[in-house]
């Protein structure tokens, strides 16, 4: 039991997580950045949602934000470990103790109550007398960057840290498990933010696609605000007709543009920093 208590063992994991996010984070929104913001920044113009970008100022805000979050996400991560010490949550030590096919289905499982979670928490952090405590900040970002995709004020990372606690508790889970659907979480919330879109022209509109979010879709969410609430898939915003009215033809718009047209393409009036 002394190791279970020891507090330096604690401030140790917490120091080493903390470090393994902030990999996660530079490596994903740092790549994203270098790959559409620098390196191939001409190649992709075409594909940028919003036609300006961010000011530097915006990005170093959102960047300030999302490593403020992970001393939040640090400590959730902590919390469980040290929960599934005592016993108390559903994480198995084995990965194939359930069979291979429940640890798939259990990643699965991960996305589909996090798409569910996120959605209502979402709608929530909305209500006008909680939004300006809550998730304004995330909302500093009206044409947001990768650098966007931990952009929280601490209660809202809380919130958002929240998902993990819910899932170690009602559902058996492996640890690798985990990590597969936090490596996702991360790409899809950085794909959100990405500012440019990379999914082909009448995706939206395909039977199966429709039902995906692009990076349009929460874009929009950043420019209007007030819809467009979803994370993963196209499901609640549909049940709750929370879709923006010119989110199909917003994004046919971005996804049917050629490279070589880019130039002669008249800027629209958006909103920008
Ligand atoms: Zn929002
Ligand atoms: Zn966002």
């Amino acid at each position: 039991m002394e190791a279970i208590f020891s507090i330096d063992s604690y401030i140790g994991k917490g120091i080493a997580l903390y470090s393994l996010q902030a990999i996660r984070y530079l490596l994903f929104a740092g790549a994203a950045w270098l790959l559409f913001y620098r390196i191939y920044k001409s190649q992709w113009l075409h594909k940028k949602i919003q036609e300006r970008f961010p000011k530097p100022k915006a990005v170093l805000t959102e960047i300030k934000y999302s490593f403020l979050s992970l001393v939040i996400f640090s400590f959730t991560g902590i919390g469980v470990y040290w929960a599934t010490e005592m016993g108390w949550t559903q994480v198995y030590p084995e990965a194939g103790q359930y069979g291979w096919l429940y640890y798939g289905v259990s990643i699965i499982l991960c996305i589909v109550l996090h798409d569910t979670y996120f959605y209502w928490t979402h709608r929530l952090m909305h209500v006008k007398w909680i939004f300006p405590y809550v998730h304004k900040v995330h909302h500093y970002s009206h044409n947001p960057s990768p650098w966007a995709a931990f952009s929280f004020h601490p209660l809202e990372a809380i919130i958002e840290a929240g998902i993990l606690p819910l899932i170690v508790l009602i559902m058996p889970v492996h640890i690798s498990a985990l990590l597969i659907f936090l490596l996702y979480m991360t790409a899809m919330n950085v794909m959100g933010h990405l500012g440019f879109e990379l999914f082909p022209k009448g995706f939206v509109r395909h039977w199966l696609g429709g039902w995906y979010n692009t990076s349009t879709h929460h874009n929009m969410h950043h420019r209007f605000t007030k819809c467009n609430y979803g994370l993963y898939f196209n499901l609640w915003d549909r049940v709750m007709g929370t879709n923006h009215a010119k989110y199909h033809e917003t994004f046919e718009n971005v996804a049917s543009k050629e490279r070589e047209k880019a130039a002669e393409v008249t800027p629209s009036p958006v909103r920008s920093e």
